[in-house]
């Protein structure tokens, strides 16, 4: 039997936002979960819902795909996880070549209880942006990371749990080419205007890739790949 629901990790950025896109083309019930960790950027919890509201507008047939968001909080564990995106530091590198910005276990976390939300709400597949391409040096958004995950999650479950990351190999160029194959520039425009991926949660810049402080990590990153898809041959 091929999967015919999924819920997808979708924090309201670029790649979560590709990644409901992805998901609204493959399957016939599609839920969403955000994560409240603290993170400084709480004006991605106003973008995620922007994003799903836009989503219905792109393709007919996506607004009766798209189920319930689900927001879980976990800020007790970011307090736990203090980072440059939960507390007040500076973003820079540290002893392991890790950016502050790297909340340990993450994606560990995030996977574990969406399993369980799946679980509950009797969702197939867990789908999320996860990419180690052009990643900013998170150990815990490699495939094989997931793949044990996946592993793991599976016994913890006794049924198997699978996890889709369409976004893993490819360059945020790519990312760009993906969104408009599925959802056209009505797709790209929904991204760039209302999808969020600055770190300092900074939205009163608009650049042609959106919206951000312009020279953080994410924005860089950003701005780089849009660059790349706007200038392909
Ligand atoms: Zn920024």
């Amino acid at each position: 039997m091929p999967p015919k629901s999924a819920l997808v990790l979708f924090s309201g950025g670029q790649d979560s936002a590709t990644c409901l896109a992805w998901a609204l083309e493959r399957y016939e019930r599609v839920e969403t979960v955000g994560f409240d960790y603290g993170q400084r950027h709480a004006v991605e919890m106003q973008a995620r819902l922007a994003v799903r509201a836009g989503m219905a507008s792109v393709l007919p047939q996506w607004a009766d795909r798209l189920g319930p968001d689900h927001i879980v909080d976990l800020t007790g564990y970011g307090a736990i996880a203090d980072s440059a995106l939960t507390a007040d530091r500076a973003i820079e590198m540290d002893a392991r070549g890790l950016p502050t910005t790297f909340v340990p276990g993450r994606n560990l976390v995030f996977l574990t209880v969406a399993a369980a939300l799946a679980d509950r709400r009797g969702l197939d597949t867990l789908v999320g942006g996860m990419c180690e391409t052009d990643y900013s040096g998170y150990p815990d958004c490699r495939r094989d990371t997931i793949d044990a995950m996946a592993t793991a999650l599976s016994l913890g479950l006794d049924k198997p749990v699978v996890i889709e990351t369409p976004l893993m190999a490819l360059t945020k160029a790519q990312t760009w080419a993906l969104a408009e194959r599925l959802g056209g520039q009505a797709l790209i425009d929904l991204i760039v205007e209302d999808s969020h991926t600055c770190y300092r949660g900074d939205r009163t810049l608009r650049f042609g890739w959106g919206y951000g402080c312009g020279d953080c990590p994410a924005c860089e990153l950003r701005a780089v790949g849009y660059d790349q898809w706007v200038a392909r041959p």
